[in-house]
């Protein structure tokens, strides 16, 4: 590789703030109107246009994880009030569905508007791209954006990247994907499809979703006629009438962290939804007239860094319902899902359905904090967590509730003017069980 040595520069400063939550995705969001609504002056700074992350520009199919999240819900039943959903749903939706389910546009508007009345201060279309460190403490990030390059100074900041592209930047140590080899979980590009007769139409919505038709059984269908390494059927109940979110294209051997994995990865998928579309309307009845009625901005990544923190997360602490002494996220619950590294489906080592409701674990601050970094905290998929716990505490509920505990334990250390490191977690605790969590 050839180098451009490129000058140094003086950039503006174009905001001070207390708390920069660096992404707005679940774990932005959370920690964002938390912090803020804890009395903090909060800034959050977005690559994309909207808030919601995966969520929103990923075009996720239904919201998991954490059910009990206090935050959550408010999202969930302001959604379901807000005026841009259809005055009418498909027929035969559950109530499950109704308040889990992603419907993308409303939730743009919602996540905005619980940001605007928290009083944070939004910059979208904005990328952090390098870190202010003095010694081991962050001080601040780098943007680019259509401004230039710009620095944003804060007494603290939480990487809610999905990528822990600012803990990264710092130098904190991390592995990317699985720890025997570096390999990652496939990349999803989501997509909708219209024209679905819901009276007649099919919902396979887990890997283990064995559904009998009339010219075979659906998953064994997927596997023979869909292209490699897309495979499995995987179809999602929607508000938006006769709509279906489709979770069915795949690309493996992705680093979400190199841009021209990323581009192959969207080139792939996009090549596969055409061939999705054609085989819903071949073998899938209520699918015979759906058509591609709207695609993902952006390819969803499912794992990429797993950072090196105070404490790491592991399966076993999420199969023991751990709670941990400094917990500051609790009751999140979901199995592993991990898949298939190789092609379609489940890898070996992931699970589905298999651990009780009641086995929900909590998340300790200390996988929150970088182990040599001060003035950075982690929030969502980023956190320092295993391969292995990390396809639990990935899902969207689980990374919005860190952000709750999170943006609360930044509220608390600018308050108190200390380290985060040093933060009192019993008065982090307080606030959030006053909000309504429970242990
Ligand atoms: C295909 C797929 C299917 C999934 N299915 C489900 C499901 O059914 N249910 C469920 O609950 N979860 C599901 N998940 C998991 C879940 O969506 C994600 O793990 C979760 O959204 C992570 O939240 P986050 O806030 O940590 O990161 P993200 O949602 O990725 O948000 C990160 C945000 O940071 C922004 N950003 C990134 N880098 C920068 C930067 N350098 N500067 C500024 N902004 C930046 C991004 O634009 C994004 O908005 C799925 C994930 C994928 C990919």
């Amino acid at each position: 590789m050839t180098f451009y040595h490129e000058e140094a520069k003086n950039i503006p400063v174009a905001a001070e703030t207390e708390v920069l939550v660096a992404g707005g995705g679940p774990a932005g969001v959370g920690a964002a109107i938390a912090a803020a609504r804890s009395g903090a002056k909060v800034m959050l700074i977005e690559k994309s246009g909207y808030p919601g992350g995966v969520a929103t520009a990923g075009m996720m199919a239904v919201w998991s994880g954490a059910e009990e999240c206090p935050l959550m819900n408010e999202i969930m039943d302001r959604t379901t009030r807000h005026a841009s959903l259809p005055p009418e749903c498909n027929p035969g939706l559950s109530a499950h569905w109704l308040r889990w389910t992603v419907p993308h546009e409303c939730q743009k508007q919602v996540l905005l508007e619980m940001l605007q009345e928290a009083g944070v201060t939004m910059q979208f279309h904005t990328l952090a791209v390098a870190v202010i460190k003095e010694g081991n403490k962050v001080k601040g990030v780098i943007t680019e954006s259509k401004s230039g390059r710009e620095a944003i100074m804060a007494q603290v900041v939480i990487d809610a990247t999905g990528d822990g592209d600012i803990a990264a930047f710092a130098g904190a140590e991390y592995l990317l994907g699985r720890e025997e080899d570096g390999v990652c979980q496939p990349a999803t590009l989501m997509f909708r499809v219209g024209g679905v007769d819901y009276s007649r139409a099919v919902f396979p919505r887990a890997f283990g979703s064995f559904i009998e038709l009339p010219k075979g059984e659906i998953q064994a269908l997927g596997r023979k006629h869909l292209p490699f390494p897309a495979g499995h059927v995987l179809l999602y109940r929607n508000r938006l009438p006769g709509e279906v979110t489709v979770n069915m294209t795949n690309t493996i051997g992705i680093n979400g962290t190199d841009v021209r994995d990323l581009t192959r990865a969207e080139i792939n998928c996009r090549q596969q939804m055409d061939k999705i579309v054609q085989f819903l309307r071949e073998f899938v009845p209520g699918y015979e007239k759906c058509y591609l009625s709207a695609s993902a901005e952006t390819v969803g990544i499912r794992e990429t860094r797993h950072f090196k923190g105070v404490l790491t997360l592991t399966a076993d602490d999420i199969l023991k319902s751990t709670v941990f002494e400094d917990w500051i996220a609790t009751r999140n619950w979901f199995n592993f899902d991990i898949h298939n590294t190789k092609g379609p489906g489940l890898d070996h080592n992931g699970e589905e359905n298999s651990i009780p409701p009641t086995g929900a674990y909590s998340i300790p601050y200390r996988a929150c904090i970088p182990e040599k970094l001060d003035g950075l905290l982690l929030s969502g998929r980023n956190i320092s967590g295993t391969h292995k716990a990390h396809a639990s505490y990935r899902v969207m509920g689980s990374c919005l509730n860190i952000g709750v505990g999170v943006g609360t334990a930044a509220a608390v250390a600018v308050q108190n003017n200390c380290e985060l490191r040093d933060v009192d977690i019993r008065k982090v605790q307080k606030i959030l069980l006053d909000g309504g969590t429970v242990v």
